[in-house]
């Protein structure tokens, strides 16, 4: 749907060191960006402030994790406070990898967006299901659980874009076909119209992530709720530019 603007994540998660940073801020500096796509940059949050001088000023900077409170004792976190503060003006929540590694749940995920969206941060939340989960048959029932959780806390959803990756997707190399992403993106517009509001349902972009590559990409940016990427492994690659501009 060409009225919401195509917006491509790259989650680099716990990769990278100030020499392959270095590279791929090149190889996106020098590329030929899809200016009708939107750029949102995952980085590890020891390496942000050199990332953003690095990358293009237009890409956006996210962090890939915030505490849910400004400061205070809470040793080895970060605030939104401090993402913005650095120059990062995004910040992922809720990746798999932070529910199932870390033990983050609804609620808490649900809490770090609220926070992060009243210190003025943009906010990647992500959702999905687990193979276990799809194989019962409870896709629908997982996602609108998560959607539930994050719409307790989050008021306004101009600042918002959800990330829909199946977990078995992430990682493995086992892409959702195009029809089975756009079958769940469909199923959350009807969930965001039904429970929120015509408007944030017609408005909020929903990226797709699960080994999203330069090879698949075209395909699923073609289906007319997949409203952009968020991408790990290949977001460490030159094919990212490809992924970029897939609507291309
Ligand atoms: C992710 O980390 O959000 C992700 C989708 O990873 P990958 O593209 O490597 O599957």
């Amino acid at each position: 749907n060409m009225s919401r603007k195509f917006c491509v994540g790259g989650n680099w998660k716990m990769n990278g060191d100030q020499k392959s940073i270095a590279e791929i801020a090149k190889t996106l500096s020098s590329a030929a960006l899809d200016p009708n796509t939107e750029v949102v940059i995952g980085c590890p949050a020891i390496y942000l402030m050199y990332a953003r001088n690095l990358l293009p000023c237009e890409l956006g900077l996210a962090g890939q994790n915030a505490y849910k409170v400004a400061k205070g004792a809470f040793t080895g976190e970060i605030s939104p406070a401090m993402l913005k503060d650095i120059g990062a003006d995004w910040v992922i929540l809720g990746h798999s990898e932070r529910r199932a590694i870390f033990g983050e749940s609804d609620a808490l995920i649900a809490e770090k967006a609220e926070h992060a969206l009243a210190e003025g941060l943009k906010v990647i939340a992500c959702i999905g299901e687990t193979l276990e989960e799809r194989e019962a048959g409870k896709t629908n029932e997982v996602v609108a659980r998560q959607m539930c959780a994050y719409a307790q806390k989050i008021k306004d959803w101009k600042n918002v874009v959800v990330a829909y990756e199946p977990v078995w997707a992430i990682g493995t190399g086992k892409t959702a076909t195009p029809d089975q992403a756009q079958e769940v993106h469909a199923f959350l517009r009807q969930w965001l119209s039904d429970n929120i509001s015509k408007e944030v349902s017609a408005s909020l972009r929903i990226q797709y992530g699960g080994s999203v590559t330069a090879a698949n990409a075209k395909e699923l940016a073609k289906k007319p709720d997949i409203d952009g990427f968020l991408v790990g492994g290949a977001s460490l690659k030159p094919e990212f530019v490809d992924i970029i501009n897939a609507r291309q």
